[in-house]
């Protein structure tokens, strides 16, 4: 198998990890032109201050000991395997970063022979590329599962993030569907790297050369929908990932069916627009001081697939609206549906000088269609007269049209067609599973 075949197949099973995203083109530039599209395996990932760089998102090998039932590398399928050796991914990502094509490298890898000696050749790539090649670009490794220590340590000193999956949100299904890997296997590393992070702070104070460790942060990746976990224990184990392990991000990552398997739901499509709920939740707990508790509850374990979390939540507590817009704090402002961090920001300066209106909000490009019904401007609402949770709902519900018009350069256009992922049949929300169908009561949860 010659370099670009490892490459197709690598790069290809690389694609469920979603810390980075696909470019989605291939594309060869005509005789006399310069540049080309996506070249295999590179992808986008966004760094700390907000810049879109590419990435060389490669698995070392697909060539897996382990049997997990919602995996195209597993070892029961019969498809095509590769590995690359070391030095064939140092040669990789050092040509494709000389011709400009990357900025980083993404590495993961299926077990190959068992956890360690995975790690150990993943933190020689990366070793090599450091020390050897002087290479200073991006690099996110994976934390392999039951990895020792020391290869943790090792990782962390060349590595700019780490990530372990967590794969799962519970332990009852981790060994269902999982069965290989053990909910210490995954916290331990986590563990290690928010400790290291630690102490390189402290280390850093005293002495500012100390040598850095993991400098970006760690992450994790969890599949929504192949268990039959409700939203809320989903978003209460994001939030003690956070809060336990530093996490800078907690990915979700909607089942994507991909083997036959009696321990898996049938579903026809990944659940794309519940990972699209929780990353709102997992935005509002982060940016907007939510709790996942205020979210969802027992009597309300799951979000609702037609509105987003805050148009939820506020009208599940009528008593703290409407906010007026010129003395609302900043805070309350944020929880105010369709407020976002920059409106919010741009209303509290604004209003230094003057007492804002309506007219002033559509000015300063603030979104009405859901905040409407919840501020008023000078003792007034806009369009709306003391509007009530089930009229709020109808009004905002996918297929109806509010009575409002967003501001465009051309008003007299029809407003824009609803977005068709918003209209969907809400059993499609929650596919039936082999243990959504059991009593989760007895649940385990990781913490
Ligand atoms: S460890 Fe599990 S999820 Fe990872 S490659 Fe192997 S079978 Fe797939």
């Amino acid at each position: 198998m010659n370099l670009m075949e490892k490459l197709t197949i690598l790069a290809d099973a690389a694609k469920y990890d979603v810390s980075c995203s696909s470019s989605g083109s291939t594309r060869q530039g005509p005789k006399g032109s310069l540049g080309s599209a996506a070249r295999a395996g590179i992808c986008h990932s966004f760094s700390a201050d907000g810049r879109c760089i590419s990435l060389l998102k490669i698995l070392m090998t697909n060539n897996c000991i382990y049997d997990c039932a919602y995996c195209l590398n597993r070892r029961s399928n019969d498809k095509s395997r590769a590995a690359f050796t070391v030095d064939e991914i140092v040669q990789l990502t050092m040509d494709f970063y000389r011709r400009n094509y990357i900025e980083g490298l993404f590495l993961s890898s299926a077990i190959i022979g068992s956890p360690d000696y995975t790690m150990e050749l993943l933190v020689q790539v990366v070793e090599k590329l450091r020390y050897e090649q002087n290479f200073h670009g991006y690099i996110h490794l994976k934390g392999i599962p039951g990895a020792s220590p020391l290869l943790i340590q090792r990782a962390g000193l060349v590595a700019d993030r780490l990530s372990v999956n967590m794969e799962l949100p519970s332990e009852q299904s981790l060994n269902l569907l999982a069965p290989d890997k053990k909910k210490q296997s995954i916290l331990l590393p986590m563990q290690q790297i928010r400790q290291g992070i630690v102490q390189h702070k402290q280390e850093q104070a005293l002495f500012p050369k100390a040598p850095s460790f993991v400098p970006a942060g760690q992450t994790t990746q969890m599949i929504v929908g192949a268990s039959g976990e409700n939203d809320l224990q989903i978003l209460r184990l994001s939030a003690a990932l956070y809060q336990k392990f530093s996490m800078k991000r907690v990915y979700f990552s909607a089942y994507v069916p991909v083997n036959e398997d009696a321990r898996l739901p049938q579903i026809a499509q990944p659940p794309m627009l519940r990972e699209n709920r929780l990353y709102q939740a997992d935005w509002l707990m982060r940016f907007y001081g939510f709790e996942a508790s205020e979210l969802l509850d027992e009597t309300n374990p799951n979000f609702d697939p037609d509105y987003d979390p805050t148009v939820i939540w506020a009208v599940r507590h009528p008593e703290q609206f409407p906010k007026e817009i010129n003395t609302a704090s900043y805070q309350q402002l944020l929880r105010v549906p369709g407020i976002g961090v920059r409106s919010a920001r741009r209303i509290v300066s604004a209003r230094k000088t003057a007492r804002l209106d309506f007219e002033d909000l559509l000015r300063m490009h603030v979104s009405l269609k859901r905040a409407q019904y919840f501020i008023t401007c000078k003792g007034k609402y806009y369009n709306v007269q003391n509007p009530q949770p089930q009229m709020i709902l109808q009004a905002l519900k996918p297929q109806a049209r509010s009575p409002y018009q967003q501001l465009t350069l051309f008003p007299d256009q029809p407003a824009a067609p609803q977005s068709p992922v918003e209209v969907l049949d809400k059993t499609t929300y929650f596919p039936k599973t082999a243990s959504a169908t059991a009593n989760h009561s007895d649940l385990l949860p990781f913490f």
